[in-house]
């Protein structure tokens, strides 16, 4: 049996935490990678793991990304992630909920959770009856809150349009051709928001019906989920699915630049190397967008209001474009140089 200390992953996590609760059934894993900026912040997965130790290595590996994601956007908050172990059938109670929310306040404001896969809105509310240390709630009078999916289509948006500038030379989205990935929260905010701005879009969702009718409003053109990442179009953005960039799909991309909201684009670490020797401009996933987590920290944090959070997601671009000077003096990929900033950030060096 491998220590956790000795997993690829581990990277000098600041703790890993296990929580059970025998009445409720609860098993529990909060890792904090990461408090060197402020208190570790990052979602809760609600998952069945197969194998258990695999849950492990999911949140010491998300709690990671959570610690370069905080640091990239500017936010004075570290990073962390828990995750809740599922049984087969996803049973979660009102007990289990209670029972992880008095783990969460256990650790005092070291780590700070949030809704992601598998937890609800409702279930962060349920949470913030028992601790403080929970965002993504409904947003109190002139303080930040709430959905952050807009947050996060307005950070892709403005991502797009730094992209658009950089490898297209271009200052505006008009007439540009833009092929969305998902069109949910954050792909359909995205499309609404670029189709005001003139661009042309391509769309596809595994949900044909929705694509057909938000095509049908912003006049936009559908095709199918396997059709989207080989348009030739001028930017592909992947706003669905992880991992989709791989040796394949890179080789029949027919576009100037990737920048969408997806986490964990990159199959590999070496599908960026791939992009650049393509020429393909790419914008590392956890910068574009974080305008999802600015919402929460700013909420958390007080930070502010609605205002506060668009001033701090305008900062996107900047740390985007920041991101390729030092690629194109490097030679390294976007997602290379980004993990080095980030590392630079909360001290770390790997
Ligand atoms: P969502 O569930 O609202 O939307 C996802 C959409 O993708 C759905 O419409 C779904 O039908 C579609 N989809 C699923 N599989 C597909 C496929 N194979 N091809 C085409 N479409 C497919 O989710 P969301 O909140 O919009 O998140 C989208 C991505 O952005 C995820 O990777 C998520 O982790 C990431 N993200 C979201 C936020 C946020 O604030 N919501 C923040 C950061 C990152």
């Amino acid at each position: 049996m491998t220590a956790v200390w000795n997993l690829p992953d581990f990277d000098d996590h600041e703790g890993i935490h296990i929580f059970r609760d025998r009445e409720s059934g609860l098993t529990a894993i909060i890792a904090v990678h990461s408090t060197a900026l402020g208190p570790a912040a990052g979602g809760t997965r609600f998952w069945h793991y197969s194998d258990p130790a695999a849950a492990i290595i999911d949140a010491l590996r998300l709690s990671r990304g959570m610690s370069y994601k905080n640091a990239m956007a500017g936010l004075p908050m570290g990073g962390g992630k828990a995750v809740i172990l599922s049984d087969s059938q996803g049973n979660k109670s009102d007990a289990m909920v209670e029972a992880f929310a008095k783990s969460v306040d256990s650790l005092g404001g070291r780590y700070v959770t949030a809704q992601d896969v598998g937890m609800s809105a409702d279930d962060m509310i349920a949470i913030s009856k028992v601790t403080r240390h929970v965002c993504g709630l409904p947003a109190a009078a002139d303080q930040a809150g709430g959905d952050p999916g807009p947050s996060t289509a307005l950070g892709v948006f403005l991502g797009v349009k730094a992209a658009i500038k950089r490898a297209l030379g271009k200052d505006s989205a008009k007439g540009v051709h833009v092929a969305i990935q998902g069109i949910g929260s954050v792909g359909g905010g995205l499309a609404r928001l670029l189709a005001a701005d003139g661009a042309r879009l391509t769309l596809a969702d595994r949900n044909g019906a929705h694509a057909t009718s938000l095509a049908l409003e912003l006049g936009a053109h559908v095709v199918a989920t396997d059709e989207i990442m080989s348009v030739a179009a001028e930017i592909f953005s992947p706003c669905a699915l992880g991992a989709i960039l791989d040796e394949t799909s890179i080789s029949a991309l027919k576009v100037a630049a990737v920048a969408g909201g997806a986490n964990n684009q990159l199959a590999v670490p070496a599908d960026g190397d791939r992009l650049n020797a393509r020429g393909i401009l790419y914008a590392p996933d956890y910068v574009i967008n974080a305008g999802g987590i600015i919402n929460v920290g700013v909420e958390y944090l007080k930070l502010g209001d609605r205002k506060s959070v668009e001033a701090r997601v305008a900062g996107i671009p900047d740390r985007l474009h920041q991101i390729w000077d030092e690629s194109a003096a490097s030679g390294d990929n976007p997602a290379k140089v980004a993990d080095r900033m980030a590392q630079a950030m909360i001290g770390r060096r790997n």
